[in-house]
């Protein structure tokens, strides 16, 4: 099994300096200088330009255009350039420019620009979410970075969550994949299985746990793939392989997965052009997943559903 390559959002090239998160000295040097740029974020969009079908760039405003906001820090490029991001509602879009998701843009991204906005996204959802003191509820202080918050009341410090989640690909002794689809997405579309890790586990007991809860079948030889960041709002997707010994019935619940079946190759190619099922889309670690076991790129895409989406699918 090759390591995963080229996962969309997993690509960021901007050293994140966090030496320099709690440099107040270095950090006000930083945000007036004017070749600084700034990343503002609202509801996990940008703006970003089009400059043709297949290349798009974030558009930045200077730190003296950036709306007042929670700023924090992103990072630093070879050029020394620094970065900032600001979560406050988005300026008008100069022209030719728009708002946009990085689920529509992760893919048509520069590796600096998929960087920083999944980086600035995963900040920005945080700090629009944890606004205070878990233990008091005293409205908390960003540090002049913006990578941690502190409680005045008690003192605490507050950092950014992240909710790892597992992915996984499962096959059978006749190298079949195993696709489902979820009960609460419309049409066609399928993917392999995914679910949050819980609390006190492992991310290969929950491979194990959730292909069982899922589908009822028992995998064995659990091995990482590789990860993506899903700021949306805050996962970490874990990619795996797992296998699933002979003898096995799938079972359903019908509640959270409708149904759920084993692919070969032929099948799944033949499944996709005869448009029975649709894929997920190339941002996705579940389609780069797909697409490492069936040996090259897949035909079909899904277009972007509205509202929330299960981790990573
Ligand atoms: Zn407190």
């Amino acid at each position: 099994m090759t390591p995963l390559e080229s996962l969309a959002l997993s690509r960021g090239t901007v050293d994140r300096v966090t030496h320099r998160r709690s440099d107040k000295q270095w950090l006000d040097a930083a945000w007036a200088d004017p070749r600084t740029r700034v990343l503002v974020v609202t509801g996990g969009r940008a703006l970003v330009r089009f400059d043709d079908d297949e290349h798009v760039e974030l558009v930045f405003s200077s730190p003296a255009e950036a709306p007042p906001g929670v700023r924090f820090l992103l990072g630093q490029d070879a050029d020394g350039v620094v970065y900032f991001g600001v979560s406050a509602d988005l300026p008008a879009p100069p022209p030719g420019t728009r708002a946009a998701s990085l689920r529509e843009v992760g893919v048509l991204l520069g590796d600096r620009d998929a960087g920083l906005f999944t980086h600035a996204v995963a900040l920005a959802n945080w700090h629009d979410t944890h606004t205070h003191c878990p233990l008091d509820g005293t409205p908390t202080i960003p540090d002049p970075g913006g990578h941690s918050t502190r409680c005045p009341a008690d003192g605490t410090e507050h950092f950014p969550r992240t909710d790892p989640a597992v992915i996984m690909l499962v096959t059978d002794p006749d190298d079949r994949c195993l696709l489902a689809r979820n009960a609460a997405w419309p049409g066609r579309r399928v993917s392999i299985l995914a679910g949050f890790v819980e609390p006190g586990e492992s991310a290969e007991q929950a491979v194990i746990r959730e292909v069982a809860e899922e589908t009822q079948i028992k995998v064995t030889n659990v091995r990482y793939a590789g990860s993506q960041p899903w700021p949306m709002p805050r996962s970490l997707m874990l990619g795996f392989r797992a296998e699933a010994p002979a003898g096995q019935a799938i079972g359903v619940d019908r509640e959270e997965i409708a149904e759920a079946h084993w692919f070969s190759r032929d099948e799944l190619l033949a499944a996709i052009e005869a448009r029975e099922i649709v894929l997920p889309p190339p941002v996705s670690i579940a389609r780069h997943i797909i697409e490492s076991w069936f040996g090259e790129p897949l035909p079909s895409t899904w277009t972007e559903p509205q509202g929330p989406v299960p981790p990573g699918r």
